[in-house]
C-alpha cells in the first residue's frame, strides 16, 4: 500500500515559483518516505478544477493508493477543488504545514507569497468542513518526529481501513443462543465496513479434516516444537488440535477468509474445541472471536493488520481489591501477547461437552495497551476503545491452566466499568499492544462510525453526557 501527495496552487504565482512549490513538496516526500511504515508518492498539484478531477479519480481507481495526504503550500483557491473532492473515495489527511521552519531575517513580500501555506490551508480547511468530508488534519512542521508519528498512525488506520473492506469472515456455527452483545446486522456491517459475514457447515470442517494427511500433521507438530513448548501434553490431543488447524487454515485460503467465528454449542463431529488450533491461527494474523462473535473476528483480523501484538479477549473476574481486571478465555487468546514462551497443555474443560483440548498456557505481557468493542446499535454501530496497562499477574492461579491477561483499566476499575457498561459495551474484546486510541479514532473516521475512548481523563459524568450527545450526533437521519 502506499499514499499519494497531492500539492496545491495555481497558475497566478507564474512558472517560477510553481516550481519551487513542486520541487519542495517532492523534497517533503522523500523524507515522509524515510520516516514513514508506508511509502509516500507526489502525483502532483492542483492547479484547476480539471487536474483535481483527474488526480482523484485516479486514487480512487488504484487499489494499492490507501489514502491522499494533501498540502497548500501557496493559496490555492477551493472551489477548484470541489468537482475533485465530491469523488473522493480514500481517507484524506490534511497535512498543515510549512516549507520553512523558520522565519528568516531577510523576508519579504516574495518570500511571504511562496511560504504562505498558514493562508492557503485554510482556505483548504473551510472546504473539507463546508462539504462536510471526513478527514484527518495534522499540523506541524515536516521533519517534527511528531508529526512523523502522527502521520504513521493514520497511515496504519488507512491499510486498516483497506483491509476492512477486504474482510470475509467465515462462521462455524450461529451466534451463541439467547446471547445478543455478540449478535448483530451482518448486511449493516458489510455496507458499512466491507465484511462479508458466511456461514460454513461444521461438517465441512469435519469432512476437510477427514482429508488432512499423518505428514501434513507431523510438519504442524514441528512448527509448534518451534514456536511453543510442548508441556504435559497428551500427544494425541495436540495431533486432534493440529489436525483442526490444517483444515480451518485450508478453508479459510480457499475462501479468501482472514477471520472467522466457531461455538462451543456446535462442534458436531469434532472431539475437540478448537484451541491450540485457534491460538497459533491468530498468531499468524487470522481473526477470530469465541461463541459466533463475527464481529470481534473481524475485528481482531483487522488490528492485526495495523500491526502489534493483538488478540481475542474476554472481560473474565475482576480483582476490586487492586483494581485490576483479569481476562481470559476459555482457550483461545492470540500467544502474540504472550510473555515468554507459551507452554502446550491438555486440560479438561467444563464446557461444550467433548475431550480434553490441548491449548496454549500464557500470562500476558506487561506494558500499555488498549481493549476495544464493536457493538450494533441498530442501524449503527459503535466503536469502544478502553486505554489499559497490562501488569504481571498478582497470582500464580495454577489451577487455571489457559492463557490468561491481567491489567489496570483507566482511570480506574470503578470508573472504566462504569463508562464501558454504560455505552453497551461487551465483554468479548480486542486487545491490543500494537494499536492505540489516535489510530482507532483514526479508522473509525475513515469507516463513519462513532468512537468512545475511556481513558485516564475520563469523567463517568462528562462521557455520560457525550453518549447522550452521541446519539444526537449519530441518529439516522
Ligand atoms: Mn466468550
Amino acid at each position: 500500500m502506499k499514499f499519494w501527495f497531492i500539492a496545491g496552487s495555481q497558475r497566478m504565482y507564474g512558472e517560477g515559483i510553481l516550481q519551487r512549490v513542486e520541487a519542495n513538496a517532492m523534497e517533503i516526500c522523500r523524507e515522509l518516505a524515510e520516516r514513514l511504515p508506508y511509502p509516500v508518492q507526489y502525483m502532483g498539484m492542483v492547479l484547476d478544477s480539471g487536474i483535481a478531477v483527474d488526480l482523484i479519480k485516479s486514487a480512487n481507481s488504484q487499489d494499492d493508493c490507501a489514502g491522499i495526504i494533501t498540502f497548500c503550500h501557496t493559496f490555492s483557491p477551493s472551489k477548484m477543488w470541489i468537482n475533485g473532492l465530491a469523488l473522493l473515495q480514500k481517507p484524506w489527511c490534511h497535512l498543515h504545514t510549512q516549507f520553512n521552519r523558520e522565519i528568516p531575517d531577510d523576508i519579504d513580500m516574495d518570500y511571504m507569497n511562496l511560504h504562505q501555506s498558514a493562508h492557503g490551508d485554510r482556505e483548504h480547511g473551510y472546504i473539507g468542513a463546508r462539504m462536510g468530508l471526513a478527514r484527518k488534519v495534522i499540523a506541524g512542521h515536516w521533519k517534527d518526529v511528531s508529526v512523523a508519528t502522527r502521520l504513521s498512525k493514520w497511515q496504519r488506520a488507512c491499510v486498516g481501513a483497506a483491509a476492512s473492506r477486504a474482510t470475509r469472515v467465515m462462521r462455524f456455527g450461529d451466534n451463541m443462543r439467547e446471547v445478543a452483545v455478540t449478535d448483530g446486522d451482518k448486511v449493516g456491517a458489510q455496507i458499512q465496513f466491507g465484511w462479508q459475514v458466511n456461514t460454513t457447515p461444521v461438517g465441512t470442517l469435519v469432512e476437510a479434516m477427514r482429508a488432512v494427511t499423518p505428514a501434513q500433521v507431523d510438519g504442524k507438530i514441528e512448527e509448534y516444537r518451534s514456536r511453543y513448548v510442548l508441556g504435559q501434553a497428551n500427544p494425541e490431543s495436540v495431533r486432534y488440535q493440529a489436525t483442526e488447524e490444517i483444515a480451518i487454515q485450508g478453508l479459510l485460503d480457499a475462501d479468501g477468509s482472514t477471520a472467522f467465528s466457531n461455538t462451543f454449542e456446535d462442534l458436531y463431529g469434532l472431539r475437540q474445541l478448537p484451541g491450540l488450533a485457534t491460538q497459533n491461527l491468530m498468531a499468524k494474523g487470522y481473526g477470530y472471536g469465541g461463541e459466533g462473535d463475527w464481529k470481534t473476528a473481524a475485528l481482531t483480523a483487522i488490528v492485526k493488520k495495523m500491526g502489534g501484538p493483538a488478540t481475542f479477549m474476554e472481560d473474565y473476574t475482576y480483582d476490586l481489591k487492586n483494581g485490576l481486571s483479569l481476562g481470559a478465555h476459555m482457550l483461545e487468546v492470540c500467544p502474540s501477547v504472550a510473555e515468554g514462551t507459551p507452554v502446550i497443555e491438555v486440560h479438561n474443560l467444563g464446557i461444550g461437552d467433548r475431550e480434553p483440548p490441548a491449548r496454549l498456557v500464557f500470562e500476558g505481557k506487561a506494558g500499555p495497551a488498549a481493549v476495544m468493542t464493536l457493538l450494533d446499535l441498530g442501524g449503527r454501530f459503535r466503536l469502544i476503545l478502553q486505554d489499559i496497562v497490562c501488569v504481571a499477574p498478582t497470582q500464580k492461579m495454577p489451577s487455571l491452566p489457559v492463557a490468561r491477561v491481567m491489567w489496570k483499566p483507566l482511570p480506574s476499575l470503578e470508573a472504566g466499568a462504569e463508562c464501558w457498561i454504560m455505552a453497551g459495551g461487551g465483554h468479548h474484546t480486542v486487545l491490543s499492544h500494537g494499536v492505540d486510541a489516535e489510530i482507532m479514532r483514526d479508522w473509525a473516521r475513515v469507516m463513519g462510525v462513532e468512537f468512545l475512548r475511556i481513558g485516564a481523563g475520563t469523567d463517568p459524568d462528562a462521557f455520560e453526557r457525550e453518549l447522550r450527545l452521541s446519539e444526537i450526533i449519530w441518529r439516522k437521519a
